[in-house]
């Protein structure tokens, strides 16, 4: 499944009344596919890593978020595909709705595929994704260089959700940076952490 298609999982879970997240209706645009890395403050706080992918935002929920250390296996849970203008989504999922919390952009940038040849033939990015196992190229404002996503466990029942390991590989822009402070992190877009969009949001709705 892929492109607008892919998107009924997403939709299905939201109001768009009454949340600010996008309902996916733009066409995609760009040759060069992107990734967002979003830290969400929601029941549990995670980051949600995200790559473009067939026209959507192919996603992981990772709960300790992205470290720069090989040695460093973070469990990224899969979520449903997101439209691929969820990329500059930042702001507050009002309470009672699915996801309610405080969203900010933590990284933002391109990727390529680091492609292996499979039998002498090379696969395409989503096929590796389909197959459990797929590597890439990172060149964002604060994430850089190889990382591999290694799927461990297919989901089971209506959510389907997979387990997968996401891991630094070890290149030259490798370090010892482990997991990032996600109360002190700034948005890659606007500057802002985590509690100054919710009170700024507050602000605007008349009740901070
Ligand atoms: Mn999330």
């Amino acid at each position: 499944m892929s492109g607008r298609n892919a998107l009924t999982a997403y939709r299905g879970k939201r109001h768009f009344d009454r949340t600010a997240e996008p309902p996916g209706e733009q066409p995609p645009a760009g040759e060069t596919p992107c990734f967002v890395v979003q830290i969400h403050d929601a029941s549990t706080l995670h980051f949600d890593f995200r790559l473009e992918v067939d026209g959507v935002l192919k996603s992981w929920s990772v709960p300790k978020g992205p470290s720069a250390d090989p040695h460093d296996k973070r469990l990224a849970m899969s979520t449903e595909d997101h439209p691929l203008e969820y990329r500059e989504f930042e702001g507050v999922i009002p309470a009672g709705e699915y996801g309610a919390g405080t969203v900010i952009v933590w990284d933002q940038g391109s990727y390529h595929p680091l492609t292996r040849k499979k039998k002498g033939r090379t696969r395409s990015f989503s096929e590796s994704l389909a197959d459990g196992h797929a590597s890439f190229w990172l060149d964002g404002s604060k994430l850089h260089g190889g990382y591999a996503l290694t799927r461990f466990r297919t989901g089971e029942g209506p959510g389907k959700r997979e387990s997968w390991l996401l891991v630094k590989e070890n290149d030259d822009r490798a370090g010892r940076r482990g997991t990032p402070d996600a109360w002190r992190a700034r948005s890659v877009r606007s500057g802002r952490t985590l509690k100054r969009v919710a009170a700024e949001e507050a602000a605007e709705r008349g009740d901070g």
